[in-house]
């Protein structure tokens, strides 16, 4: 531990006034119908920061009719583009003008380091809001070739009233993963955020009525999966449900959007994702790549690089380097500017990650570093490296969601592609080599949705993102997002008149 979890603000940091605690339905700040509240908790020390309204059913009714109401009759989906852009913008800068508390509420609401939520999420978070603004008015149809004497072209519209339902690990960054395209598209939205992190998805809100966008069209109705979450995949009313979480949520979701209006459904789910080190790699490159793929935001990440597989020339060089490098990967209160790695986002997801750990070790994988918890309060963990593993071992095989890496040796390239796509998961993988042709045969042969080569984590607003296999349908991130909130229609008529 770099220093004492506790619930001073570390670094200096100025500690976050929590403003905003209610459900915000029509542009107002409500409680929920029921009156009932639930606790957001400090994963550095477990303590209660604040009372959230906990909505529900009735909740989410009286949010999908405003944004009901706001998509049938109101301004968003008629104003044009470019003046739906221009308020876009007006949001990207009021972010970036409150990013310093947006930085720090996101660290204490999820335990994100405070540092990296200042200089990556939130600014990435306005630079997406601004990437979708410049496409906004950019929404182009076609012309189509008809035979005979008929002229024909698209429309594209959008899909109406959307339910978008977001994880815990990235609060802020998931939020306008779903909410930049759908605004850009012209749709009216209802978010509910993870139940472990709803406060920066409350002062977005507030943020998006100080920008113009009108009431009704982006409402937040903060609650449980079970009862908020699952009232909007079954609601008659919401036209498409774009969802990031688990895979097991995920089939819930497709089975909900069955059973009633048979609503659009996107999902992002989880992975387990492989990272691959060819022989002629760099040794210390490669040791920077696979650390950081599996610890960075404490391993609670759907992309983390949980499978790290080593050609055998170069396997003992490697465990030796990364054992020694994960010991300079310090773990701490992520509001102090030091620290590589703050606590698990809370008590259920601490003792799941341990409950892993101890099952590989039972399995008869052995500890290479960590394995323990490392604070006497607060959900910190040691970043962890497992040796001995083998593929059908559960900790090679679950999301664990944690800092914990399965390290194994490999012989030959086909065995690495053929291991490495030896998964339900089909989210991202890594490949380090020098050879680019062995980089080109591996990326053409992982079946996922993203293939980093010589790096990791690497991404921009114009990387469309999403999973193959069990990891999800559909794409966020680049235009490919705007697809999902869009119709396409055709409109046909006669070039002379009617023919008939
Ligand atoms: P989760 O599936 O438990 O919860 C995600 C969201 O779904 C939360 O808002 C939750 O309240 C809601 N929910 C839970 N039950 C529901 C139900 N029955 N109906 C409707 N909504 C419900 O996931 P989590 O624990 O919050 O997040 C971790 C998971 O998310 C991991 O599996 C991770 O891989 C995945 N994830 C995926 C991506 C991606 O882009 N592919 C990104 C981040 C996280």
């Amino acid at each position: 531990m770099a220093s004492e979890a506790n619930s001073s603000t570390g670094d200096g940091v100025q500690m976050p006034e929590i403003k905003f605690t209610k459900l915000f339905i029509n542009g107002c700040f409500v409680d929920a119908v029921s009156g009932e509240t639930f606790e957001t908790r400090d994963p550095r020390t477990g303590e209660v920061i604040a009372n959230i309204a906990a909505g529900d059913k009735e909740d989410v009714d009286l949010a999908v009719n405003t944004a009901r109401e706001a998509f049938d009759h109101g301004k968003w989906p008629r104003m044009s583009g470019f003046e739906r852009g221009r308020i876009m913008m007006k949001y990207a800068d009021l972010i970036d003008q409150h990013a310093e508390e947006l930085a720090a509420l996101e660290c204490l609401d999820a335990g994100k380091l405070f540092l990296l939520n200042k200089i990556l999420d939130v600014p990435g978070a306005s630079n997406m809001v601004r990437y979708y603004a410049g496409a906004a008015d950019k929404i182009h149809g076609e012309t189509l070739k008809m035979q005979g004497e008929f002229q024909g072209y698209t429309l594209r519209e959008p899909i109406g009233v959307v339910g978008h339902i977001i994880p815990w690990n990235f609060p802020t960054v998931m939020f306008f993963f779903k909410v930049a395209p759908a605004l850009a598209a012209g749709c009216t939205m209802i978010v509910k955020p993870a139940e472990q992190t709803p406060l920066t998805a409350l002062y977005y809100a507030h943020l998006g009525k100080q920008a113009g966008i009108p009431d009704g069209v982006l409402n937040v109705v903060t609650g449980f999966g079970h009862t908020a979450g699952a009232a909007i995949t079954a609601h008659m009313d919401v036209d498409k449900v774009s969802f990031t979480g688990s895979t097991e949520v995920g089939r819930l979701v497709m089975e909900a959007a069955a059973r009633s209006n048979l609503k659009s459904v996107s999902l992002e789910l989880g992975g387990k994702s492989p990272v691959i080190i060819f022989d002629d790699a760099d040794v210390d490159m490669a040791v920077d790549v696979a650390r950081k793929a599996i610890f960075f935001n404490k391993g609670e990440i759907c992309v983390a690089g949980s499978r790290v597989y080593v050609q055998e020339e170069i396997y003992d060089e490697f465990e030796r380097k990364i054992a020694e490098s994960s010991k300079n990967w310090i773990v701490g209160d992520p509001f102090d500017a030091h620290v590589h790695q703050g606590p698990q986002v809370d008590k259920k997801q601490f003792e799941k990650v341990l409950k892993y750990i101890d099952h590989g070790k039972r399995e008869g994988a052995t500890i290479l570093t960590g394995g323990k918890p490392c604070s006497e309060k607060g959900f910190y963990i040691e970043p962890t490296i497992f040796t001995d593993v083998k593929d059908d071992m559960l900790i090679a095989k679950d999301e664990i969601f944690g800092p914990v890496m399965s390290l194994m040796k490999f012989k030959t390239i086909e065995e690495a592609i053929e291991r490495a796509n030896n998964t339900r998961y089909g989210l991202a993988a890594g490949i380090v080599t020098k050879d680019l042709n062995i980089a080109n045969r591996v990326s053409r042969s992982i079946r996922a949705g993203i293939i980093w080569i010589n790096c990791y984590f690497a991404f921009d607003n114009d990387c469309p993102f999403g999973g193959y296999k069990m990891s999800g349908i559909g794409r966020d991130g680049g235009m490919h997002a705007l697809e999902k909130y869009l119709h396409v229609k055709s409109v046909v008529t006669p070039i002379y008149g009617s023919p008939w």
